[in-house]
């Protein structure tokens, strides 16, 4: 005796169970429902946007699965691509004047970015730091760079509270996660902008610590202002790995109109003369640094 179909999406999964919420969420009306799912329906995953009804013993059960935007996914055991999340509209990708901004690791996020169809966004953040900051001039550049570029820029700080609503109204009706190294100040971030949550955001990462990381699955929030984060210590390390060449090429946003234009076969876009994306930095298409990063970055993946 099951009940009538609902759409839900799913806010945290573990193996065969899922916890699923009404979509599209109403605050007012917000109730999760721990769901399983039929056996046919392979992977579901935070994010996922799924039928569900009402089971037996206060458990749902799954009926479909709604075919996915994008999906981010990572090298797990034996190399095997693990599914972390599903649903994603953008990567907040967080820099800050400490630890130590670089502009290849901009760079690699944003080629991951591109490759997983997110949309990147460049939080530069402890704006309350940067006057006295070694890298000032540093994070102006980035800022400039990726401006040119076509990206949002959002400078931020969660101690001075420096561009938090360019946050909130950029997270709006989206889906987020939030990427960067170690120290650049994301839990601080995420926690200002989930401002009385229950959901301790740094005891995640200090979970993670305790080496429970790789049983920690990604959850789904809501943003009091509006808009979704996911997010899980898997997500906040997430890097890039195992991507080739072309991929690497196509995370250069600039490249786009030169990369189907090579006329040599295997050309390695290096040397050769009449090479598109060679002709593509010759005339200032790409910017030297941009084009000494993507060098940079294939040199480190061939090594
Ligand atoms: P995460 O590792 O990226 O999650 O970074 P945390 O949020 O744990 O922050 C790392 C360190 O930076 C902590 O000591 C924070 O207190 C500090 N921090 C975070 N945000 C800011 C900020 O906006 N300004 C300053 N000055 N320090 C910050
Ligand atoms: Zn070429």
């Amino acid at each position: 005796d099951l009940g009538a179909e609902q759409t839900g999406r799913v806010v945290s999964h573990f193996g065969v169970q899922v916890d699923v919420e009404a979509y599209p969420y109403d605050a007012e009306n917000a109730q999760i429902t721990r769901c399983h799912k039929r056996s046919n329906l392979g992977d579901i995953v935070t994010g996922d946007l799924v039928v569900w009804r009402e089971g037996q013993d206060d458990l749902g059960v799954i009926v479909a699965v709604q075919e996915r935007q994008n999906q981010l996914s990572r090298p797990g055991f034996r190399g095997e691509m693990k599914l972390i999340a599903a649903n994603i509209d953008q990567m907040m990708v967080v820099i800050a004047p400490e630890p130590e901004p670089h502009q290849g690791l901009v760079d690699r996020y944003f080629i991951a970015a591109e490759y997983w169809g997110i949309e990147p966004i460049l939080v530069i953040n402890k704006a309350d730091l940067f006057n006295d900051s070694p890298y000032k001039e540093r994070l102006e550049h980035l800022n400039q760079l990726y401006t040119d570029l076509g990206y949002k820029v959002i400078t931020a700080s969660s101690k001075s509270e420096h561009g938090l609503d360019l946050l909130h109204s950029s997270l709006k009706d989206k889906t987020s996660v939030f990427v960067g190294q170690s120290g650049v100040g994301k839990s601080s971030l995420i926690n200002t902008l989930l401002p009385g949550s229950d959901i301790q955001t740094g005891e995640l990462s200090e979970a993670s610590r305790k080496g429970k990381h790789t049983t920690t699955t990604a959850r789904l929030y809501h943003f009091p202002t509006g808009g979704d984060l996911i997010d899980s210590p898997g997500i906040r390390e997430l890097s890039l790995t195992n991507l080739d060449k072309d991929t690497i090429l196509a995370g250069f946003k600039e490249l786009h109109p030169f990369l189907g234009n090579c006329k040599f076969r295997n050309c390695n876009h290096q040397a050769e003369p009449q090479c598109a994306i060679r002709d593509a930095f010759e005339t200032g298409a790409i910017s030297e640094e941009r084009y000494n990063s993507l060098w940079r970055i294939i040199d480190s993946l061939e090594e």
